[in-house]
């Protein structure tokens, strides 16, 4: 366990004038997944005798810890760099850390061209960012992980290649080159294979009462236009009983709200010989006394199995909520994305979902414009968006990554096209959306208390159960009934009273 008292110590010529903690900024980019990373790294940092500062004008190191998942986020990503390295060269700030995907990318790059930047931390490497923040004399990497975490170490490594703890579609992918770098000059060649355990110290960025959960990391799917394989590494599940574990302990220090993360969290436990992984781990949690709403994302189409189904149904504290990305719905561009099924399986697989589970809440994300994309395909989307009524749902624009498969791929859609088309999927869904949350006016609902809106004080915003944090549209509160005041994480019965496209208007009851 990480231990209290730390010394901080930097080098002599960056030390901190007095003998204050030392101040750490953090930046955190992307992801719920990279959030948690980011909570972890906080979480070490403290240990080691830091103070985590939300001012990055008084932090003696910034961290940025970056996504690189398309191109507009590496954008974001460079910019926000550019912007904290202001704060080291004219401002407190003594030293600019870059963590992340773009890290797993970009490594040499980022260093050579940002000289403000002075260390990286890649996503496989977390212990890392002690070293990084100038932190010498700190908790050992075992000291801060429990046995049953798997550290960035030759030993690990060894055994994910021996298959000791690897799905079998993940060595065969490895085999064929899946998570090949070889194209991106200046990775290293070691895939990141860290995971957290319940033990890791982790500082809670989401609001009071909710906390993500990641219950694994990497991916071991084949889908041509992505390239987290290769900055996540192989998939693998954290340990059971620490998943449980650490989920007592939120309940007992008052989350109400566990949201469980992975690239495909259907896949949980499938490395560790568990069948059906995630609907006992479900179960498991349905139990837990104090959670009031555990919810996954995200869902792999094929991995959505009966029992699942069936879990989520029997248990009130599972939401009824899937979120599983299709990506496509014509059978052409699925096969090219290397994902398979089309739009007859998906109506089919989406009909039993709602037969097992009446309330349930669908969302999903396509990408339009990958390479081939012909005007029928876009149509056939158009058509499968219309019959399959989703309640959200996610628009992406192709966006060709080098060292993907599909960036090899011929016929490339031009991206004003890309455009026209992801305008309008988005307006056919919004019709969708109007007419199913209108339904819901006059409905009773649990609402979970988040806080005063950021655009006035008047409203206080709120999720239901259809809400994923930080994903899906609002739920306003503009009455709030017999209340003086509401009680920010508190479940409060509200009606809804009026439905925009995708926000909802609630008063407390
Ligand atoms: S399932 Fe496909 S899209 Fe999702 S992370 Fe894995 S490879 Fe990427």
């Amino acid at each position: 366990m990480p231990v209290e008292n730390q010394t901080v110590v930097l080098p002599q010529d960056q030390s901190v004038p007095d003998s204050r903690p030392l101040k750490v900024g953090f930046v955190s980019l992307g992801c719920p997944k990279n959030l948690v990373d980011s909570e972890v790294m906080m979480g070490m940092l403290q240990s080691g005798g830091a103070q985590i500062t939300a001012r990055a004008e008084e932090a003696d190191v910034i961290v940025v810890n970056t996504c690189s998942f398309i191109d507009t986020a590496k954008q974001e990503s460079v910019d926000t760099i550019l912007e904290m390295a202001r704060h080291k060269i004219s401002g407190r700030a003594k030293k600019l850390v870059v963590a992340g995907c773009l890290v797993e990318r970009y490594r040499n790059e980022i260093q050579k061209n940002i000289p403000q930047v002075d260390a990286v931390v890649g996503t496989g490497e977390l212990e890392a960012i002690l070293a990084a923040a100038g932190i010498t004399s700190a908790p050992s990497p075992a000291d801060l992980n429990s046995p049953f975490v798997i550290l960035n170490t030759a030993s690990a490594s060894q055994s994910l290649k021996s298959g000791v703890r690897s799905r079998p579609e993940g060595e065969l992918r490895q085999a064929n080159g899946r998570f090949s770098r070889a194209e991106w000059d200046g990775a290293i060649a070691d895939l990141p294979n860290y995971l957290y355990n319940e033990n890791t110290p982790r500082v809670l960025a989401t609001p009071r009462a909710s906390a993500y959960i990641k219950i694994a990391e990497g991916c071991d799917h084949p889908c041509g236009f992505c390239i987290i394989p290769q900055l996540r590494g192989k998939f693998r599940s954290r340990h059971f009983e620490s998943v449980i574990a650490e989920a007592e302990r939120l309940a007992a220090n008052g989350v109400r709200e566990v949201t469980l993360i992975g690239q495909d969290t259907t896949c949980y436990g499938e490395d560790l010989g568990l069948k059906d992984g995630l609907a006992l781990l479900l179960e498991r949690l349905a139990q837990i006394e104090n959670l009031r709403w555990v919810r996954f994302l995200y869902a792999y189409p094929n991995k959505i199995t009966g029992r699942l189904l069936e879990t989520i149904a029997a248990h009130e504290k599972i939401c009824s909520y899937i979120d599983v990305p299709l990506q496509h719905a014509s059978d052409s561009v699925l096969k090219r994305m290397k994902r398979g099924a089309g739009a007859e399986i998906f109506l089919k697989s989406m009909e039993k979902m709602r037969r097992t589970i009446p309330d349930l809440t669908l969302r999903t994300s396509f990408i339009v414009g990958f390479p081939g994309e012909t005007e029928q395909d876009f149509d056939q989307l158009c058509q499968f968006v219309k019959a399959a009524q989703f309640d959200w749902l996610g628009v992406f624009s192709y966006s060709d990554e080098e060292g993907s498969a599909a960036w090899h791929l011929e016929n490339k859609v031009p991206p004003r096209e890309i455009e026209r088309r992801g305008k309008k999927l988005m307006q056919i869904q919004r019709h969708i959306s109007k007419k199913n949350k209108a339904r819901l006016v006059g409905k009773h609902l649990d609402v979970l208390a988040l806080g005063p809106s950021e655009e006035t004080d008047l409203l206080w915003e709120g999720r239901a159960e259809m809400h994923a944090p930080e994903i899906d549209g609002k739920l306003f509160i503009n009455d709030f009934g017999g209340h003086d005041e509401l009680v920010p994480g508190t479940f409060y019965r509200c009606e809804i009273t009026e439905a925009h496209d995708y926000d909802l208007v609630a008063k407390t009851i």
